[in-house]
């Protein structure tokens, strides 16, 4: 597997440390909204990424935060106001009401985009104590220094590679910095909070060796990727717009704190845009997966739609091409019922388009290769139709389409089903019963009954 690496800015080999066994840390949602599609598009990749590796063999782990504290509006003003309590004042709910809403809502929308459950969701808030820890030993290591306020800042001048991954040095950011307003007792403009002190009014804050107060949002995803997956993991995702200040500062963080290289890959997600627009809040255009639904649409054939661009690449959304989307995975479902299961082994033309698939996945995946792929085995005169079933079958492990759903209406478990019962069953033997419960749920939501039994987890359509 070839993936491109945003720091090199080259493609380069999937080598995990620990052979065979791939570590993946996941930016994931802030939970004081519902997540649109653009944020969707950026967990769908995580998932891809964690299918195609073990597509090919390999184990995953994978972590997904969940923001529940210190997202804010700028990092950078003393009186920076939370969004999570701005939510909590629209909606009149309580910070852990308002992120319990979201979080829901957010693993619901991962489901029905058949987003696959991360091995764990660290939540921000459960983590104070880890951030408190690092900060403190960035502080004893000259990275980090208190001001009057109680408020601590990373000294961004005092990491030699500040500016390797999205290339905003310090130089170049001297200039950007100019205009805005900043924390007169900063070093450096951009100089960025790892605790801030609590200001008048503020609810969600914690007491900490300079004071209460909360802490920063970069420096969740030090503490607790380093916590879950140790001081070196292999591969560390998140949307294009993480890559600054986020990630940057994260780099900051991380490698000051354990003095060498923490992550080996890091893998930045595309833009969403909307017929031409960026998609945001601000200009009224959030789509969300509930608009999918409404408007008749399986939100699984919003992955057949991403898959027809790069993932690096900014994709355009439009009602058009969602449209045609639909319908092709509809008739993909309806081809794989004409054609019937049958096929023990492949024979040497689907061998080759199997190659093909596997080749175009490894290749940074090149999902719009695979869909090219896809296509030309549908329409084959070459491949006989159960080899034709049984490559489409092994495919949707990846896809995760739900290729066979009218194939066995009759009813028999998806090969996606399939995978999660057999990671639940594995969970369960593990005694990870937080995963299993999970995977439970995962499994509920796809309109399933779910049995323990001695021989483990059986399941069933619900009546
Ligand atoms: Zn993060």
């Amino acid at each position: 597997m070839r993936l491109f690496n945003s720091l090199t800015r080259r493609v380069e080999d999937v080598v995990p440390l620990e052979a065979e066994h791939v570590t993946m840390y996941a930016c994931g949602p802030t939970v004081y909204r519902y997540a649109h599609l653009g944020n969707l598009r950026s967990f769908m990749l995580y998932d891809l990424i964690r299918r195609a590796l073990q597509f090919e063999g390999l184990q995953v782990t994978e972590i997904m935060n969940i923001t529940d504290v210190g997202h804010m509006t700028d990092e950078s003003s003393v009186e920076a106001v939370d969004k999570m309590q701005l939510a909590m004042e629209d909606e009149g709910l309580t910070p852990a009401e308002i992120a319990e809403k979201y979080t829901a809502a957010v693993f619901d929308d991962a489901t029905a985009l058949g987003i696959r459950p991360a091995d764990r969701y660290p939540k921000a808030t459960e983590h104070i104590q880890e951030m408190i820890d690092l900060t403190a030993i960035l502080i004893d290591k000259g990275h980090a220094y208190v001001v009057d306020s109680g408020s601590v800042y990373y000294d961004v001048a005092s990491f030699e590679g500040y500016g390797k991954l999205s290339g905003n040095t310090l130089e170049n950011l001297r200039e950007g910095h100019r205009d805005l307003e900043t924390d007169p007792q900063k070093r450096h403009p951009a100089d960025f909070a790892l605790w801030k002190a609590a200001g008048p009014g503020r609810l969600m804050k914690w007491p900490s060796p300079w004071g209460e107060g909360f802490p920063g949002w970069h420096i969740e995803c030090s503490a607790m990727s380093m916590k879950y997956l140790g001081e070196r993991f292999d591969i560390h995702t998140g949307g294009t717009d993480l890559r600054f200040p986020h990630h940057e500062d994260e780099i900051a963080q991380s490698e000051g704190a354990v003095g060498h290289e923490v992550v080996s890959i890091w893998i930045h997600a595309g833009h969403l845009r909307q017929s031409g627009q960026k998609i945001a809040k601000s200009t009224g255009n959030v789509i969300l997966v509930r608009d999918l639904v409404e408007r008749g649409f399986d939100p699984l054939s919003f992955r057949w739609l991403c898959f027809q661009t790069q993932y690096r690449s900014e994709m355009d959304f439009t009602w058009d091409a969602m449209a045609t989307a639909d319908q092709r995975v509809k008739q993909l479902r309806h081809r794989m019922a004409e054609w019937k299961p049958g096929a023990s082994e492949l024979d040497a033309s689907a061998t080759a388009f199997d190659a093909r698939f596997r080749e175009a996945l490894a290749d940074d995946l090149a999902m719009p290769t695979a869909v090219v792929i896809v296509n030309e085995l549908v329409s084959s005169k070459e491949v006989l139709d159960a080899q034709k079933y049984a490559l489409l079958a092994s495919w949707d492990f990846v896809l995760g389409l739900d290729l066979e759903r009218d194939a066995t209406a009759g009813w028999e478990p998806t090969a996606e089903m399939r995978a999660l019962v057999t990671e639940r069953d594995a969970a369960r033997a593990a005694k990870d019963f937080a995963t299993s419960d999970r995977i439970r749920d995962a499994l509920g939501a796809m309109g399933l009954e779910v049995m323990d039994t001695a021989e483990g987890t059986k399941i069933r359509p619900r009546d």
